[in-house]
């Protein structure tokens, strides 16, 4: 297959005669059956038509994704959830009252409109309704649902700017609407209101403290917190291995000072031993690390920073061939809940507490 690409400016607000026959082109697309991977405010999406199951096997076919991970409707209205859902409960409107367009995913009751195919088997549905103009454009030209899970080979960091969406998917799939690097560079907040108690599914932009503002209380997966747990995670998608870099990263957790000294000693033996050495570490530090490639995540000052960052810097240690990675570690809490959900997957829970 020869994928197609349209380059958008970043700021799609104003009408542009030739964006426009591009959107156009590419809702027809999806109208017809093909896919096309688009830029949101959270990472890329892999859309195809919701409400066509073909659509659906394609979008797993093209990932590698096993088919019982469901994927998320996205949508650019919100009365148009009443066509996919079969209940609206009062939270839910409360939600997307305070968060939506946004990097939110409501998991609620699905109608029978929506086939199984999407929902992977189940008889709920994943909602949000993103804020980027471009995947507000493109959902509106396709008919209105476009089922989208991020648009990397399934267990690849997931991308956050269309460079490396092409790197996995060129040939795969019809389109790719190149909008520039995203904004936020990690997946929407989950949150199922299908419990008595609405739950944090999967962390993300949209932290605990935000929505328990919103909703009074909310509860968060033990599968996220502890990952010990025993228990299956009840997003499908939180229990495989997930945005994996080749190499193997450690987390090392502790003062900057232990930190510091413990990833220097142990980058220094590997390389010894013929590995290829690599270091995420903040802008504070970073002058005092010494292995073969050591990369900026941001400043300790600025956690969207290092959101942004963390992806697109797990796969550039791919393309240096670093075998051998070592992270600092961040506070769990707001938006840090996110960023170590994420570092906690990618290094498969490998830390050490110093
Ligand atoms: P991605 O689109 O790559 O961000 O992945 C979508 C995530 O949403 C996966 O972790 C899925 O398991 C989760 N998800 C989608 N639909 C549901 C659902 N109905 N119930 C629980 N989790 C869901
Ligand atoms: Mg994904």
């Amino acid at each position: 297959m020869n994928t197609i690409y349209f380059h958008i400016k970043k700021e799609s607000g104003k009408p542009d005669q030739e964006e426009e026959t591009a959107f156009r082109q590419a809702g027809e697309i999806i109208r017809s059956g093909g896919l096309v991977a688009f830029p949101t405010e959270t990472v890329y999406g892999l859309g195809g038509d919701a409400l066509n199951p073909e659509s659906s096997r394609k979008i797993y076919a093209a990932k590698g994704r096993p088919s019982d991970n469901p994927l998320i409707v996205h949508i650019c209205r919100f009365e148009d959830i009443r066509v996919i859902v079969s209940r609206l409960p009062e939270a839910a409107v409360k939600i997307a009252h305070a968060f939506w367009p946004g990097p939110l995913t409501m998991i609620l009751p699905k109608s029978g409109l929506v086939p199984p195919e999407t929902t992977g088997g189940l008889d709920t549905v994943a909602v949000r309704f993103p804020s980027h103009p471009a995947a507000r454009k493109l959902i509106a030209y396709s008919g209105g649902y476009i089922a989208a899970p991020s648009a990397n080979l399934s267990g690849r960091p997931s991308p956050t700017s269309a460079k490396y969406v092409a790197e996995d998917m060129d040939g795969r799939i019809d389109v790719i609407i190149d909008g520039g690097e995203v904004g936020i560079g990690l997946e929407s907040t989950i949150l199922d209101l299908t419990s008595d108690v609405p739950r944090i599914l999967r962390p993300g932009y949209i932290t605990r403290e935000m929505l328990d503002e919103v909703l009074g209380k909310v509860d968060i997966d033990v599968t996220i917190i502890d990952p010990q747990s025993r228990q299956a995670p009840k997003a499908p998608g939180m229990k495989y291995r997930h945005y994996a870099p080749k190499g193997k990263l450690v987390i090392v957790e502790g003062t900057p000072e232990q930190v510091i000294r413990y990833i220097n000693t142990h980058a220094e033996t590997d390389r010894l031993s013929g590995e290829k050495t690599g270091v995420i570490a903040t802008a504070e530090v970073l002058e005092q690390y010494h292995a073969d490639v050591v990369k900026c995540i941001g400043s300790r000052e600025d956690e969207e920073a290092i959101a942004r960052n963390l992806f697109s810097i797990l796969r550039e240690f791919d393309d240096d061939n670093v075998t051998s990675i070592y992270s600092e570690s961040f506070p769990a809490h707001g938006l840090g809940q996110a960023i170590m959900n994420r570092l906690l997957k990618a290094a498969g829970h490998r830390i050490v507490r110093l």
